[in-house]
């Protein structure tokens, strides 16, 4: 329970005071940002006086930070984190929520692909007692067909494969209560698959429906094979049945084996020695490569993540946190790195 031992520590003093923290990722978004303040300002004032906005700079290399720092003096609650180097959106939004005081937080895009008037929505039904609020998406008519079939394919078989039910179509615009939050603290893995661990918390859940829109300005920053690594990332952090398969396939195919082997027996006994064929040879011997390299290679990947887990490196490194009125510190946990100065 960092969270306890730092309030403790006055590290966090002013989490009563706060009632609205979004967290925001962003990198290189010096395009989107003024867009999205001049959006989100006026629905946050409509809901409430208290609320805080932390961006968390993830190594941009064009003129965001810069930008953010401008934004921190006109406006005391635009509030900044500056991580040390690009480490990725889920170790950003990980850094934003650690430092996030509200009563609720609310984990959101830069790009307005996740509308702030939907925020208000997701307040009132948190207001009547819910813990989270899922914003749903009702149409992906925003994206093309490719990356509407691979979202389907990836939510089936994650859903298939894992014990959490990870819900479709719900990104990490949600809403959640401090419970929530106190919740997640807890989880400090490395490898971290943010919708699942959203998933697997729990508690009072609802819905809200949404439109996605597409992009408000610049360029998606989440290529292929970024979006392939997290996939793979969901799957193998929220399942083992990919490493247990390769028993039942293993054992199929030495059965196989086996009664091909009577039947050549029976073979030389009854008709007298044969030499089957180079071709037939040739597909088992490649098959059967194949499918021991490919066990390999899952193993592979779950080693790599034990590997990452046992090193128990910080999540992410803050560099300098611009707007905070306490120091925003790394989780307190014995391994980690502890924190840095104050703007
Ligand atoms: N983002 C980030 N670090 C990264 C990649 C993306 O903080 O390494 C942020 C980005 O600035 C944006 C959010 O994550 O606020 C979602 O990214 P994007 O809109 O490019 O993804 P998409 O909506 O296309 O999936
Ligand atoms: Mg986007």
């Amino acid at each position: 329970m960092w969270r306890q031992e730092m309030a403790q520590a006055n590290i966090i003093d002013n989490m009563a005071d706060i009632e609205l923290s979004l967290v925001v990722p962003v990198f290189n978004e010096e395009d989107t940002i003024p867009v999205f303040v001049k959006r989100i300002k006026p629905v946050l004032d409509a809901i409430t006086q208290e609320w805080e906005v932390i961006f968390v700079n993830d190594g941009s290399r064009d003129t965001t930070l810069k930008l953010l720092r401008e934004l921190n003096a006109g406006e005391r609650r635009f509030k900044t984190l500056n991580l040390s180097r690009n480490f990725g959106k889920e170790p950003a939004l990980t850094a934003g929520i650690d430092a996030a005081s509200g009563r609720a937080v609310i984990p959101m895009d830069v790009d307005l692909q996740d509308p702030p008037e939907l925020i208000s929505e997701m307040v009132a039904k948190w207001r009547e007692g819910f813990d989270m609020v899922l914003a749903v998406r009702s149409d992906r008519a925003s994206d093309n067909f490719m990356k509407r079939w691979t979202a389907q394919m990836f939510y089936k078989i994650i859903n298939d494969l894992s014990a959490v039910d990870i819900p479709a179509d719900v990104g990490d615009f949600r809403l959640m209560d401090r419970r929530v939050i106190t919740a997640l603290g807890q989880y400090r893995e490395r490898g971290r698959f943010m919708k699942g661990l959203f998933a697997s918390l729990g508690f009072n859940q609802t819905v809200v429906y949404f439109a996605r829109p597409i992009r408000a300005a610049g360029t998606t920053k989440l290529n292929v094979f970024k979006l392939w690594a997290l996939a793979l990332e969901g799957i193998i952090s929220f399942s083992a049945k990919p490493l247990k398969v390769w028993t039942y396939v293993g054992l199929t195919s030495a059965l196989i084996a086996l009664v091909y082997m009577l039947v050549i027996i029976a073979r030389i006994v009854f008709f007298g020695i044969s030499v089957p064929g180079y071709a037939s040879m040739m597909s088992v011997m490649l098959f059967m490569n194949g499918m021991i390299l490919t066990g390999l290679g899952v193993i592979g990947e779950y080693i790599a993540r034990i590997f990452n887990e046992v090193k128990a490196r910080p999540i992410y490194i803050v560099s300098e946190n611009i707007g905070f009125t306490e120091q925003v510190s790394q989780p307190a946990l014995e391994n980690q790195v502890h924190a840095i100065s104050e703007a």
